[in-house]
């Protein structure tokens, strides 16, 4: 089942940190060995796509971050070099100027560029790329002009003015201002051409970028030689290559090669210094072949050495946990997005706590895959959101108490109006309050009977309520049953006729939702802007859900697992756990999990009902479960041993335990075995 998984784009930026290295362990440049130096600048270009990839993946919102991140970097390496620009006489008053705009060492130059760079193109995303990428391609072409086409434009009066007057600011144009704009952006824009008009397209490039380069070489006329029109070509077109062969990461890669960037010139001027030493000048030094190897070598394994001194990244180490797979939740999102209607965004239900997931946690990746609508059950669940930093609207779909209300603007929600007395006294709180407007068809919960014309057009009187939405919701949409189908279409129907009277009357009812989980997978057809997905959301269905009928295949998002405290024999005639619930006929071993019944494993799972998965074999639960541990048998995994984990949710090998499985064993419906999983549980995404 598993692909073999390539993680192109963390992979090439080990052969980007290669070519790095060259760079800057190259002599004097000999007959076409110049030629070598302009191909291996693809390295930062590179680099710089990756991040605008990675930005635009999350819209653009973690830029604050990434930048914060670049300049603690930079800061790093400023402190880093200091002693070496304090050796070489660099500590001039013009220093700074140098560290803000030209980077304190050579090449340290990439990090302010970013850091200019990036707002830049931060402020150009929000045009349309068609729009965003010329005007950055004009500043590339301004940048051209203080680089390898300097003595075209210096000849020329005015524009030698301008250069001169950028020359006072930067050392060179290859920088934030005229350089990382446009990488950025073609980055984020993240285009795939096929393999084959990438390859074609590479090769083309390439061989443009080669005559360019030869004839510029020739003419003398280049102040130095980063830049070149061709360049952006050749990027494009290996970016591409990269992106359609990318699965997976590597996320080791990623800060071994940034070490690696960081200290390599410190360990070419250690290397020239221990030569020096040891009187070898001649044969390590001046080969820049061996020199390169040996500025390679000892710079990967001092960065290797540094990172082995960082603690170890949140190896799990809790007694028990919920695991949530960001793979699986992208994957469902995309699935669901396939099947909704056309003008249909998902409004996420992210209520008792995501179903149990976690709702800051699920929340944010789905703001970050562009969701900005959430229902929640309560307001405290709205305002948890909030303070979690989530973005969009959240609507409180149930009942909020009065001296609450406070809270509904606080944390900017959307309250759901349950009946006519209700929208009363939502409106004497005597502020704007925004609501969405509930109407009963059927299931005889919460809103306004579909039947009461003249109470539901009584709201849109209320001065003090802004209605932003109106809703029903369907009950018998779990299969389409002759009866069921008949019952829901007239839910449907009694909806249809309460929009279409509200809007005869000039009423406006902004957004208008009826599906859930089930209505989606069963009725698409009847729409609406927004369908509010919960359950299938996280990979799982209902008992009962018709799931051979839908289109689209799910996949379960979380996983729960326990730390196995301790593995013992248990013999012929002993009982085990509360109330003598389990004695052993033979002799057997059993094992003490961390977690139970307070942790929201149903007890309904005592003896024998329910198993575990231990190094992808099954073991059955024995005895009565307790509030915070659980027995099972091991007899027949001779390896379990204590600090294992076990598997109570999920997978292990070709194994799996759904929560669908624990429900039937315990006969209620997925939904309340994952929304009852405790606090307790410490929630990680992988
Ligand atoms: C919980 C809930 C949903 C989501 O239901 P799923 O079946 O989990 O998709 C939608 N609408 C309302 C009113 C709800 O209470």
């Amino acid at each position: 089942m598993k692909a073999k998984k390539f993680p192109a784009l963390d992979d090439f930026r080990l052969i980007a940190v290669i070519l790095v290295v060259a760079n800057h362990t190259r002599s004097a440049d000999g007959e076409f060995l110049w030629l070598l130096t302009v191909l291996r600048r693809v390295s930062v270009p590179f680099f710089i796509m990756v991040s605008g990839y990675f930005l635009a993946r999350g819209n653009w919102r973690s830029t604050g971050k990434f930048l914060t991140k670049t300049a603690m970097l930079y800061g790093v390496g400023v402190l880093l070099y200091l002693p070496l620009n304090y050796y070489a006489g660099q500590l001039s008053p013009d220093f700074f100027r140098r560290v803000i705009f030209d980077g304190s060492f050579y090449h340290l130059w990439y990090l302010p560029a970013l850091l200019l760079g990036t707002p830049i193109a931060y402020y150009l995303s929000r045009f349309k790329p068609q729009a965003a990428i010329p005007i950055a391609g004009a500043l590339y072409l301004i940048g051209l002009g203080g680089e390898s086409y300097y003595g075209l434009v210096s000849g020329i009066p005015v524009l030698s003015t301008l250069y001169n007057g950028i020359f006072q600011v930067f050392d060179y144009t290859r920088n934030g201002l005229f350089y990382v704009p446009l990488f950025l952006l073609l980055g984020a824009a993240g285009i795939v051409f096929s393999r084959r008009t990438s390859v074609i397209g590479l090769l083309c490039s390439l061989a443009a970028l080669i005559v360019e380069a030869l004839l510029l070489h020739r003419s003398g006329i280049q102040r130095h030689d980063s830049m070149y029109f061709f360049f952006p070509f050749l990027m494009i077109f290996l970016f591409s290559l990269l992106l359609e062969a990318n699965q997976g990461e590597r996320r080791s890669l990623r800060q071994l090669t940034t070490v690696v960037y960081l200290i390599h010139p410190w360990c070419l001027v250690l290397v020239r210094g221990a030569a020096k030493v040891i009187g070898l000048t001649g044969l390590l030094v001046e080969n820049t072949v061996v020199l390169f190897i040996l500025v390679l070598v000892s710079s990967f394994l001092l960065s290797q050495m540094l990172l082995l001194l960082q603690p170890p990244r949140s190896v799990q180490t809790g007694r028990a946990w919920i695991e949530l797979d960001r793979a699986a939740l992208r994957h469902n999102v995309q699935q669901l997005r396939s099947i909704l209607p056309e003008g249909c965004a998902l409004m996420p239900a992210v209520k008792a706590n995501a179903y149990g997931h976690g709702a800051v946690l699920i929340a944010k990746e789905l703001n970050r895959l562009g969701i900005t609508a959430f229902c929640v059950a309560t307001v405290t669940e709205g305002a948890e959101l909030r303070r979690g930093g989530i973005k969009g609207e959240i609507l409180v779909l149930g009942y909020t108490h009065p001296e609450q209300f406070y809270m509904l603007r606080r944390y900017r929600l959307t309250q759901t109006v349950v009946d006519i007395s209700y929208a009363r006294l939502l409106n004497i709180y005597g502020k704007k309050l925004k609501v969405h407007l509930k109407i009963d068809t059927g299931m005889h919960r919460l809103g306004i009977p579909a039947d009461r014309k003249e109470e539901i057009v009584r709201v849109f009187n209320y001065r003090n309520l802004v209605i932003t939405g109106i809703f029903t919701h369907l009950c018998a949409a779990d299969v389409r049953t002759a009866e069921k189908e008949k019952f829901t279409m007239g839910q449907a129907a009694a909806f249809d006729r309460v929009i279409c009277d509200l809007n005869k009357r000039g009423l406006n009812c902004g957004k208008i939702h009826l599906l859930s989980s089930d209505g989606l997978l069963q009725y698409p057809e009847l729409a609406g802007d927004y369908a509010r997905v919960g359950i299938a959301l996280y990979g799982v269905l209902s008992q009962g859900a018709d799931m051979e009928s839908c289109r689209i295949n799910l996949r379960p998002v979380l996983s729960v697992k326990a730390r196995v405290a301790l593995v013992k024999d248990l013999y012929a005639g002993e009982a085990a756990g509360y109330g003598l619930g389990y004695m052993a006929e033979s002799n057997r071993k059993i094992a003490v999990l961390s977690i139970g019944y307070a942790d929201g494993i149903p007890r309904a799972l005592s003896c024998g009902k329910g198993r575990v998965l231990i190094a992808e074999s099954e073991a059955p639960i024995i005895g009565l479960i307790c509030m915070d541990q659980l027995l099972v048998d091991v007899t027949d995994i001779p390896d379990a041993a204590a600090g294992d984990t076990a598997v109570l949710i999920g997978t292990s090998g070709s194994r799996q335990i759904t929560a669908c499985d624990l429900a039937e064993q315990t006969g209620t419906i997925t939904n309340e075995i994952l929304s009852r999983l405790g606090s307790r549980l410490n929630r990680i995404i992988v």
